[in-house]
């Protein structure tokens, strides 16, 4: 293994723009390992596309909300490749619906998963770059978090808390030279938002269109290599949705 080629754990990097920013790491010279849930198939085939590209490529089922899975695949990674340079805190799920006819498990379900993970993976891998004195964590918010989604109380609970916890990380990792940002994406075309109706969206968005997961993965890879002076920051990718 290189010495100087980066290490990131995208989680939720399968498909989507967990996957989208796996590859734009892996075109900037980073091995990566891939989180997932279930679909494997998905999982081997991006391991294959950042093979391609000459990333030591690697996918790891294990389940982000789940404290025990996490730690165990940490270390196995840093038994692997050695140290772990970026995360990027993607993995994430809706179980939208009005919060009043919202059931417990829909609310519990979405805040395990796209929050109380960050704490699981975040919390070991923020040791593992305290030691290294460098490293670079990305959250994945989303607007919602910022402005609040009707039908979305769950979900724009976890991202307005992933966005605190961005900023409350970055002031206490700072001076060991670890950078904490968020994305917050507007509406992407992936698998999560493929039932919704687009038309309706795409006319509230200034830029007239939906963003692509290569928007979001772009704005990752300048917050994970090149924003060497950038920290606590919240970055809205989302064509002017949220002004
Ligand atoms: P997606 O296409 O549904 O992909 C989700 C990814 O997360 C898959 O790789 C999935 O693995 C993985 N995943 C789900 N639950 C997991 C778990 N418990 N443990 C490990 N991995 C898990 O979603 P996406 O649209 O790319 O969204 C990615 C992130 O961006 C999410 O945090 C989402 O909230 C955020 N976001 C998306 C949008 C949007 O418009 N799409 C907007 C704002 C924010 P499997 O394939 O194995 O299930």
């Amino acid at each position: 293994m290189s010495e100087d080629r980066k290490v990131a754990l995208v989680t939720g990097g399968s498909r989507g723009i967990g996957r989208a920013c796996a590859l734009e790491l892996a075109k900037a010279g980073c091995d990566v390992v891939i989180n997932y849930a279930g679909n494997e198939e998905a999982a081997n085939k991006t391991v294959e596309e950042l093979k391609a590209l000459g990333s030591n490529a690697k996918a790891m089922k294990f389940d982000v909300a789940n404290q025990e899975l996490v730690e165990a695949a940490v270390k196995e990674i840093v038994d692997t490749y050695g140290k772990i340079d970026i995360l990027v805190n993607n993995a994430g799920i809706t179980r939208d619906g009005l919060f009043m006819r919202m059931n417990a498990q829909n609310w519990l379900d979405v805040i395990n998963t796209n929050l109380n993970s960050a704490y699981y993976v975040t919390n070991p891998i923020a040791k593992i770059m305290i030691k290294q004195r460098s490293g670079a964590i990305v959250n994945m918010a989303s607007i919602s978090g910022i402005y609040g989604n009707a039908g979305q109380a769950n979900y724009s609970t976890a991202k307005a808390g992933l966005i605190g916890m961005t900023k409350a990380l970055a002031k206490e990792l700072a001076s060991r030279n670890i950078r904490v940002n968020a994305v917050a994406p507007g509406f992407i075309q992936t698998d999560m938002t493929k039932d919704l109706p687009q038309e309706q969206i795409v006319d509230k968005i200034p830029l007239k269109r939906l963003g692509e997961p290569e928007d979001i993965a772009k704005t990752v890879k300048f917050l994970a290599l090149d924003a060497t002076y950038i920290t606590g920051q919240v970055i809205g990718v989302d064509g002017g949705l949220v002004i």
